[in-house]
């Protein structure tokens, strides 16, 4: 860990970023040739050095703070403790050289989001250059790139980008002709994101229960709740869990049905070795700030019909023909992205499969910590058929500990999660139920915990205490 705090002093803004990006603790001590300390550099310091004309490429040297907080190797708990402050949390610790041996970090007003995003240095580079380019519109070579990547990512042929995912999914929605008269079958454990889609299409939702090992909906409701008005089903792969999507695809096979996929909570990952969002018609991502990937907002349409590709374009570009301009002929939308945001999201993407990994190991270091607390049960991470990707890691615990649990959690500063509610909950929603009792139980049982980079054994105790 020491090594990620350490930046030498010749080196750039961009470096010291970098490292601050790694340890995820907004500083880093700078050194000289003999590792011996020569100041501390903050995250504030260099937005204001960048605010008042320097350049990311211009050495850290000239906008270090040269009367810094350290302590001595072997100085009193009591002092060191003395030494800190709200501002201040995280120390150097140096020898009699004066070289930094380790370093010293108060928790005492920590706050651990339930999700930061994962940005680095490439992120930057690229978004950088967009802006450089002029092209910060909804043309541009990353939005271009961005769209081929993800879909090839996804095992499909195209991808197109939209402004976030709950209207991705409304596009596909209306790419598929979904509208008044027509019923959707959605899952009643979720975010509202999809149901509330359904209601903006102008369609009816009908809304079924999941299954109690995957928390995803049960092709056997859905086959139960359709009608002769039934037109499309939208499967959530929630908390990164694929649904039973051949169940599913037989389904809709027969019974020539629609299947939106709703992927925002599970990039990358797969069912029967396929990734989620290449098995139905149209799949849908969201890339909002706490998702596996982030474009701040943002998120993608991806498909392998080329007429439904065609039309999501067409819609997502106010309808206009695409060859004769200001020309309409279907009422449309402005549902793009930026290249701005494509230009983060593409960096996002080439980095996705170290960032799933280190989600992966996360989920590990949680269960290891937690796997012998009696009462936690862990969200099923080896179902027949189904790769899961880690988003949040969700826990589910006795249903009358659930609430005081989460209550001592957010007291500590982890900011841990109830599940969302089951839709059929809600006075909105009720109506629409066919079946809801694996979901209401789920419901009332699930914390989702915080997955970030500052997530470590030390945060994995205290949790632990909190919940046990
Ligand atoms: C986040 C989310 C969405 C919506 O994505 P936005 O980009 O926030 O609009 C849709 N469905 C599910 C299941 C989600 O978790």
């Amino acid at each position: 860990m020491i090594e990620t705090l350490l930046c030498k002093k010749n080196q750039t803004l961009l470096a010291a970023l970098k490292q601050m990006n790694l340890n995820a603790k907004g500083r880093v001590f700078v050194v000289d040739d003999l590792h011996r300390l020569c100041g501390v550099l903050t995250d504030g310091d260099i937005r204001r050095a960048l605010m008042n004309g320097y350049h990311l490429d211009e050495k850290i040297e000239g906008i270090i703070h040269s009367d810094f907080v350290y302590a001595k190797q072997n100085e009193p708990y009591e002092g060191i403790i003395k030494k800190m402050n709200e501002k201040i949390s995280v120390i150097p610790i140096v020898d009699n050289d004066f070289k930094v041996i380790d370093y010293f970090e108060c928790r005492l007003n920590m706050h651990i989001p339930i999700a930061s995003p994962n940005l680095g240095e490439k992120e930057f580079k690229y978004l950088i250059d967009a802006f450089l380019s002029t092209w910060i519109s909804s043309n541009g070579q990353y939005i271009e790139s961005f769209e081929k990547q993800f879909a090839h990512f996804c095992e499909t042929a195209y991808g197109v980008a939209t402004s976030n995912g709950t209207v991705a999914l409304h596009l596909a929605l209306k790419t598929l002709n979904v509208g008044a008269g027509d019923e959707v079958i959605v899952p009643d454990l979720t975010f509202a994101a999809p149901i509330n889609t359904v209601f903006h299409a102008g369609a009816t939702p009908v809304i079924v229960d999941v299954e109690p090992e995957s928390w995803c909906i049960d092709p056997q409701k859905i086959q139960k709740a359709i009608t002769s008005k039934t037109k499309a089903i939208i499967p959530v792969h929630l908390y990164g869990q694929p649904c039973n999507m051949r169940a599913i695809m037989e389904i809709a096979r027969k019974h020539d049905l629609f299947v939106i996929e709703d992927c925002a909570e599970a990039h990358g990952a797969k069912y029967d070795g396929k990734k989620v969002g290449s098995f139905g018609h149209i799949g849908c991502f969201s890339f909002f700030a706490n998702k596996i990937i982030t474009t701040g907002e943002g998120g993608m349409c991806v498909t392998s019909d080329e007429k439904l590709n065609e039309r999501l374009r067409i819609l997502r570009d106010h309808g206009m023909n695409k060859t004769k301009k200001y020309w309409h002929e279907e009422i449309g939308y402005n549902y793009r992205l930026t290249n701005l945001q494509a230009a983060i999201g593409l960096a996002q993407l080439e980095r996705i499969d170290s960032i799933l990994k280190t989600r992966q190991s996360l989920e590990g270091e949680y269960v290891s910590g937690l796997s012998d607390l009696r009462d936690i049960e862990f969200q099923k991470h080896n179902l027949p058929l189904r790769e899961k990707v880690v988003w949040l890691m969700n826990i589910l615990v006795p249903p009358d500990q659930r609430d005081p649990y989460l209550h001592r959690l957010n007291r500590e500063g982890i900011d841990a999660r109830p599940f969302f509610y089951s839709l059929s909950q809600m006075d909105l929603y009720k109506k629409y139920v066919v079946s809801n009792h694996n979901s209401l139980d789920l419901s009332s049982r699930g914390i989702s915990l915080p997955i970030n980079n500052q997530i470590d054994d030390q945060i994995i105790q205290k949790i632990r205490g909190a919940i046990s």
